[in-house]
């Protein structure tokens, strides 16, 4: 394949500021992830907090994630283009969160296809103009301005196969979980996993679809031989399933004590003042979702 290794070509956004490439790592070959940092979006991160990244075939690049804003897309484009210069002909949403998907933007001079789950279109409708408000009020106009929520002009509704030159990528939409448009992202050749967040690491897991959906989904999943998963948040790794056993364990018990605080007849300010949060420790942002969680956990559950 050939790499484009002569020096980066940096052009300014609209914005005029300097964009230099994400620093990525090639986590299998020709398999690239830059890691979020596991903090919520800011001024300084501009909106780098998951893990975005891409592969490369024989004669196509996919991207998969693009980032919380703008100038989060045109890093991982810079990334993109200090290691190949080959078409960027896919670029691909796991879900629909906005640290996921406001770079997508940056790839609009590719004239890419974008590729998302069915219910991304309607999901990221409803939401676009408070992501767009939010995410202008955390990270400020200079990483902001220029930011657009764009849909997916191929909306995958059952397993979907991408060829990337001798390189094949499965494309398959989840059941609600996460949130009611997870797509997990499988390239056969390394059997390297995009899990999206359907899997977190390090950081608490959010619940914005299914948490018993969610944990239907886990149970398929743990199933599948993973070489490497790429979590939403968190580290890669090469331990799976038992990567994913913390996050469970988590729910799990989300799910066992908002049951018992219904069955025991108590309301959900009861619970919310009651389901402590788990330590920071051992899951970073807990004190920020937990509660949401617990909230969100109640509402599915007391239906049950
Ligand atoms: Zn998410």
């Amino acid at each position: 394949m050939f790499v484009f290794c002569a020096l980066v070509m940096v052009r300014p956004p609209a914005h005029g500021e300097t964009v230099l490439p994400l620093k990525v790592a090639e986590i299998a070959q020709d398999v690239f992830v830059a890691q979020g940092a596991v903090a919520t979006a800011n001024p300084g991160n501009k909106g780098h907090i998951a893990n975005v990244g891409f592969i490369i075939g024989n004669k196509y690049v996919a991207v998969i994630d693009t980032g919380g804003s703008i100038h989060n897309g045109l890093r991982l484009r810079q990334a993109i283009r200090a290691k190949t210069d080959l078409p960027i002909r896919y670029v691909i949403n796991t879900h629909m969160h906005p640290d996921h998907v406001l770079g997508n933007a940056a790839f609009q001079p590719d004239q890419p296809d974008y590729v998302g789950h069915r219910n991304l279109t309607s999901a990221l409708g409803a939401r676009a103009e408070t992501y767009l408000k939010a995410g202008e009020a955390l990270i400020g106009k200079p990483g902001f301005a220029g930011t657009r929520i764009i849909t997916p002009t191929i909306p995958v509704s059952k397993a979907i196969e991408l060829d990337l030159g001798d390189r094949t990528i499965r494309l398959t939409p989840m059941k609600t979980a996460h949130t009611d448009n997870d797509l997990v992202i499988v390239d056969l050749q390394t059997r390297t996993a995009w899990l999206g967040d359907l899997l977190f690491v390090e950081h608490l897991p959010v619940i914005d679809g299914s948490l018993n959906g969610w944990l239907g989904v886990l149970e398929q999943l743990v199933t599948e031989r993973y070489a490497f998963v790429v979590p939403g948040h968190g580290k890669v790794s090469r331990h799976w399933p038992g990567i994913a056993e913390p996050q469970r364990d988590y729910l799990l018990q989300v799910q066992q004590k908002v049951r018992k605080f219904i069955a025991d007849g108590h309301t959900l300010a009861d619970a919310l003042s009651e389901i402590a949060p788990p330590d920071e420790t051992v899951w970073k942002l807990s004190p920020l979702f937990h509660r949401r969680n617990v909230s969100a956990a109640f509402a599915e559950l007391e239906w049950e």
